[in-house]
């Protein structure tokens, strides 16, 4: 029979040539799913820890360790690993740090999900979860148990905005014996870094502004006097290792964050200033306008020798309801609706028919989300391209 012979058999190892990993400006991607072994006893070194190197990609391939690399020194963290999604970030955390009969306590200002994640999944296999006012120290120190092993936060809630004043729930935590974890998505290194303030783990999805263009989802997890041991063993067995060219574009996308989150920072600003008192805006949530319950803590924790940064998200509450905000929508061609937020362009979302639907109108309504909620994240647009596209749209629903 006549057998074509493969290009493996053809070429020999170590042909066509490699590419010139060390000298090019960018990271190459690092597809190969396996990396030979000189010998058995080489696999056994590796794959068990005891060499550096690869041996198979889901245990660890290099475009994952660059990233995760970068995002540690972002953070000023002891270790860092880079996962399949922010929500796997936050799996790992409760799989390889939390055990059956643990106690959790929640922020009542959570992401739907992660609520999820704990109250659902994670009672399943034994975690007991409870949700808390994180912005009363005192209620939280009166909930933490024997048996209270992780706090869960994020520097800055969806869609009100509330930030947290980490040092001071860090230092309620530690007293309780247990670990902070925040979530800092909202918030992203370049406006807070948690881990400086006390917080033990940090969780970024990076799907949002970390790598800012739309492209990609991933997580990172990342943590200070933590044993990494267990994680990091943990994120190859529950298989929650992300690819090599997710890891390469969300690579690329770090290189400009500090410009982006900056500048959206900063437009964010002066779109919420000139939101207040329009036609049918009620009311503006942003941790850098005065009126804002925590503009205190937040002037405090995200002060830099420029000035403070709040985060590239504003929310307004319109006067009506959900038919106010589809007609706005339909007037507002310029700025589409979606439900994630970090990305180069403007978007709106409404938190009750999106992030919050699954709560009852009561439970809405006592984390600040009404139908006429609308929750926008700043891009890399003009502040009078923003304001003026949303007053057009304003002035014709009279
Ligand atoms: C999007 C988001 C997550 C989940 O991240 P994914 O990458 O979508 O899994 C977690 N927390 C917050 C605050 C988010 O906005």
């Amino acid at each position: 029979m006549n057998v074509e012979k493969t290009t493996r058999e053809i070429c020999p190892a170590g042909l066509p040539p490699r590419a010139p990993a060390d000298h090019s400006s960018r990271s190459p991607i690092w597809s190969s799913v396996t990396w030979p072994c000189a010998s058995p006893a080489q696999a056994d070194a590796i794959l068990g820890g005891l060499e550096s190197g690869y041996a198979y990609q889901r245990d660890g391939h290099p475009n994952a360790d660059i990233l995760a690399e970068k995002c540690r020194l972002l953070h000023g963290a002891d270790h860092a690993v880079v996962t399949s999604s922010g929500m796997s970030a936050m799996a790992l955390a409760m799989l390889t740090l939390l055990r059956p009969g643990d106690h959790v306590l929640l922020s009542s200002r959570l992401y739907g999900k992660t609520v999820s994640l704990f109250t659902g999944q994670g009672a399943a296999w034994g975690i007991v979860a409870e949700t808390v006012d994180m912005s009363d120290l005192e209620q939280v120190a009166g909930r933490i148990r024997n048996n209270t092993r992780m706090l869960v936060c994020e520097t800055i809630s969806n869609p009100t905005l509330r930030v947290i004043d980490l040092a001071a729930l860090a230092s309620v935590t530690h007293s309780g014996g247990a670990r902070l974890l925040v979530d800092n998505t909202f918030a992203s290194p370049i406006v807070c870094r948690p881990l400086e303030w006390g917080a033990d783990l940090v969780v970024e999805s990076m799907t949002k502004i970390m790598n800012g263009h739309c492209d990609v989802v991933m997580g990172l997890l990342c943590g200070r006097g933590v044993a990494w041991q267990a994680v990091s063993a943990g994120l190859a067995c529950w298989g929650m290792t992300t690819s090599p060219f997710a890891c390469w574009l969300c690579e690329r996308g770090l290189i400009t964050l500090h410009v982006r989150a900056v500048a959206a920072c900063a437009t964010a600003l002066e779109v919420a200033r000139r939101l207040v008192g329009l036609p049918h805006v009620r009311h503006v949530d942003y941790p850098g306008l005065a009126d804002h319950p925590d503009h205190a803590i937040a002037v405090r924790q995200f002060g830099t020798a420029e000035g403070a940064r709040f985060g590239h998200v504003v929310t307004l509450h319109l006067d009506g309801d959900e038919t106010t905000v589809a007609a706005l929508m339909r007037e507002m061609h310029e700025i589409e609706y979606c439900t994630s937020l970090g990305e180069p362009v403007t978007s709106i979302s409404h938190p009750a028919s999106s992030s919050h639907r699954s709560l009852t109108p009561g439970e809405r309504q006592s984390v600040g989300v009404g139908g006429g909620t609308i929750r926008m994240s700043v891009g890399l647009e003009s502040a009078d391209f923003i304001v003026k596209t949303v007053q057009n749209a304003l002035q014709r629903l009279d």
